[in-house]
């Protein structure tokens, strides 16, 4: 047995007692001034973060991610100067619209976060395990979240809600397309991909400029649950993926992802047949093959869930020198909304908190605020320009321009076949899938569109089953055959 310590207050007075409250006698009432006893229960009382909005409910590990492929060509990021550097990384996997006790294997996107801890500074790659998203715009997002929560009378999930948004909302269905697949229930973290899912730029040290997608292979191969697998689990074991992954690393069988990228030049971008930004596209393996990156591994469970898995914050504006944004609209709102998320559930200096915080060194002006823990600036100047420290901004750190598509900043319209919906599920329909893969979505489709109900219910199905018929009449026709749906094509 280890050393006895003693048991103290949070302040560190060691504290005689630890059950028994101390009270007016031996059948009396309560003392007020037992402190310890108020210390304790009011501390438990403040035990919680607010729960994440989205992606409450995940799991996560340090690792490390090294560069097979010098990437030099394309980014100055120095991660990427020379195959064999290495850094060290955190990754938290979650899913999406599922409270923190929800269960692992409901049909949903799983969060894919990953934080590079560089020399340069933190990168974080904010991204899922499907490589496009259910919409388009920031602007969208929360009605888009919220037919994904409660209903706002029953508190229940609400397939009526999720496929009246879908079927008002065209552009989610190459996303709708790969949830209800297999892959919207993959078996636990280890056997899926990894996407970046926006496009995203790099700029080399002649300061010429690419956009580039990200992609992380899983190592282990792809392995999905069925519908009726995925449900099983959801009574046996709702915290599969979690079980899963910590058994795993701790038996030393460390998951590892390939990362690679996808290139696109300014030149192809014109004749892109797509807007090159828009999430719910991806760009064809055929015309931008992938290019190796690294790999990561994941080989430590951190000794303390809340400490680091909890209070981690990724966030996409958390870019370093030689990777950089895109126009893509989401991805811009997403670089405000995370922080703010972070700043609201962790506090103005979430940056300071261990697992958040970069290896290095950080010069600003910065200072106060609640649970400042890193001295705070010391004595230095909190203001500038001053005549005390040397801080300056380095201009050689300025990223080239981008290109503007337009000059009138008010336009609210879409890019040039934004409104083709259909190519891109069609694709991985009929080319990608196979027979039985088609056959699990049908299913998949027909058992979630079962639950739609209420005063509106035909007139979803039928929207629905309009938009599917476009990326596939056999698709449509299979579903409403499903449904015993009398579909008006
Ligand atoms: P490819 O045949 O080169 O690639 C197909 C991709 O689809 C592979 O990356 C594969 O991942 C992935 N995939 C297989 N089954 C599913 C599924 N049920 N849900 C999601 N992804 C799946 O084709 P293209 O690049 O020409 O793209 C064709 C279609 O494939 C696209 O329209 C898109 O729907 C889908 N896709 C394309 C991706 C891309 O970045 N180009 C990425 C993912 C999907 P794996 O190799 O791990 O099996």
């Amino acid at each position: 047995m280890s050393k006895k310590e003693k048991l103290t207050t949070a302040s560190g007075r060691p504290y005689f007692e630890n059950e028994d409250s101390m009270t007016a006698g031996s059948k009396g009432p309560i003392l007020l001034q037992d402190y310890y006893l108020h210390e304790k229960l009011a501390h438990f009382n403040r035990e919680r973060l607010p729960e994440r909005v989205v992606h409450a409910k995940g799991t996560g590990a340090f690792g490390t991610f090294k560069v097979t492929n010098e990437l030099t060509k394309y980014t100055k990021a120095k991660i990427f100067s020379k195959i064999g550097n290495e850094c060290r990384v955190f990754v938290r996997f979650s899913t999406v619209g599922g409270e923190k006790g929800s269960a692992d294997t409901e049909r949903d996107p799983r969060g894919f976060a990953v934080k590079f801890y560089t020399e340069d500074g933190n990168w974080d790659l904010v991204g899922n395990n499907t490589p496009v998203f259910f919409i388009k715009d920031p602007k969208k997002f929360p009605d888009f979240v919220h037919t994904q929560k409660r209903d706002p009378k029953t508190n229940l999930k609400s397939p009526t809600m999720m496929w009246d948004y879908w079927s008002l909302n065209p552009e989610s269905l190459h996303q709708v397309m790969i949830l209800f697949s297999d892959r919207g229930t993959p078996n636990g973290y280890r056997f899926m991909n990894g996407y970046g899912s926006h496009t995203f730029s790099m700029i080399n040290s002649a300061n010429e400029m690419v956009w580039v997608k990200f992609h992380f292979k899983t190592m282990q191969g792809n392995k999905t649950f069925n519908a009726s697998q995925a449900e099983e689990l959801k009574a046996t074991d709702p915290d599969y993926a979690q079980r899963d992954f910590v058994k795993a690393i701790d038996k030393g069988e460390f998951p590892k992802w390939a990362l690679k990228i996808q290139v696109m030049t300014e030149e192809d971008a014109k004749k892109f047949r797509w807007n090159p930004f828009d999430v719910t596209k991806v760009w064809s393996h055929k015309d931008f093959p992938l290019i190796d990156a690294g790999i990561m591994e994941l080989n430590e469970i951190p000794v303390n869930y809340h400490a680091d898995v909890e209070q981690a914050a990724f966030a996409p504006s958390h870019v370093v020198d030689g990777i950089g944004l895109s126009p893509d609209k989401l991805l811009q709102g997403r670089i405000f909304a995370y922080p703010d998320a972070h700043r609201y559930r962790l506090g103005a200096n979430y940056e300071q908190i261990p697992v958040n915080r970069p290896i290095s060194p950080m010069h600003h002006h910065q200072r106060d605020g609640m649970m400042n823990i890193n001295g705070n600036g010391e004595d230095n100047p909190n203001y500038f320009p001053n005549s005390f420290d040397n801080i300056e901004a380095d201009k050689s750190y300025k990223e080239s321009p981008l290109v503007m598509y337009s000059n009138i900043a008010d336009t609210y319209d879409r890019n040039e076949n934004d409104d083709d919906h259909f190519t891109q599920p069609g694709d991985l329909y009929r080319k990608v899938m196979t027979v039985e893969q088609r056959d699990n979505t049908i299913s998949n489709i027909v058992g979630a569109m079962s639950g739609i109900a209420g005063s509106k219910k035909d007139e979803i199905i039928q929207r629905q089953l309009s938009l599917y018929y476009k990326v596939d009449n056999d698709l449509a026709l299979n579903i409403a055959k499903g449904l015993n749906f009398n579909f008006k094509s």
